[in-house]
């Protein structure tokens, strides 16, 4: 079968810069599924959606377009064929992702359209239950962490360098409260699945971070 590597982890911890590298390296397809969640959110506040209703949420889901193109300045997003990539990356979008994804409707609602990623060659899978839900028989799993400082302030680095005006300790506070949730909830908790391999990237620079997950897949 096609082979996949899931890469899942806490908000911040490298995963979405790592998995991009690794899936380019490899010649891989690459999945960034908190970037569907993302656009969904979007997409149900774009229509004024009660964010509490998943009947609504699930029909939103169903409705909603999203396409990744390539550009000259890293992955553009599409949301119903409008240019969303700045919208997805703000904080407050990644919030009203996590809340919507803890409806068990709107993750099942995502779960064909994650799995239809899987093409030859391969998949790298970036997200919080790839190696759980999504991808339990991928051959190579990998869950990333750090630090929540560490973390807060990759997200703050990324943030500023796009000219979005936030604080640190704003952040922190913020990615805290995102993780409890996605921890918490009932369904697909964030946690490593039994066969992933731990890397605590705290302290390690991305190209580290590259080299390990690499030689999982090529030892
Ligand atoms: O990875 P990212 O920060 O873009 O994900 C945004 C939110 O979407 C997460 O905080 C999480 O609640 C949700 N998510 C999820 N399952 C995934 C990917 C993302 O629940 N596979």
């Amino acid at each position: 079968s096609i082979p996949v590597l899931t890469i899942d982890g806490p908000s911040g911890a490298g995963k979405g810069t790592v998995s991009r590298i690794v899936a380019s390296r490899l010649g891989w397809h690459y999945l960034d599924s908190g970037a569907l969640y993302r656009a969904v959110g979007v997409a149900a506040s774009w229509a004024n959606l009660d964010i509490s209703d998943p009947a609504a949420l699930v029909r939103c889901t169903f409705d909603t377009r999203v396409s990744f193109s390539d550009a000259e300045h890293g992955l553009r997003v599409l949301v119903n064929d409008v240019d969303a990539t700045d919208e997805l990356r703000l904080e407050t979008t990644g919030a009203v992702a996590s809340a919507i994804a803890a409806f068990p409707e709107v993750r099942s609602a995502l779960k064909e359209r994650q799995r239809a990623f899987r093409q030859p060659p391969g998949l790298v899978a970036d997200g919080r239950d790839m190696g759980t839900v999504i991808f339990p028989d991928a051959p190579f799993k990998v869950f990333l962490t750090a630090s929540a400082e560490e973390r807060a302030k990759r997200r703050y680095k990324q943030l500023k360098d796009k000219g979005v005006s936030v604080t640190l300790d704003g952040l922190l506070r913020e990615i805290l409260a995102r993780d409890a949730r996605d921890a918490q909830r009932t369904v697909a908790p964030l946690r490593p699945a039994e066969d992933a391999v731990l890397i605590d990237t705290t302290g390690l620079d991305i190209e580290q971070v590259v080299e390990r997950v690499l030689a999982l897949v090529n030892p």
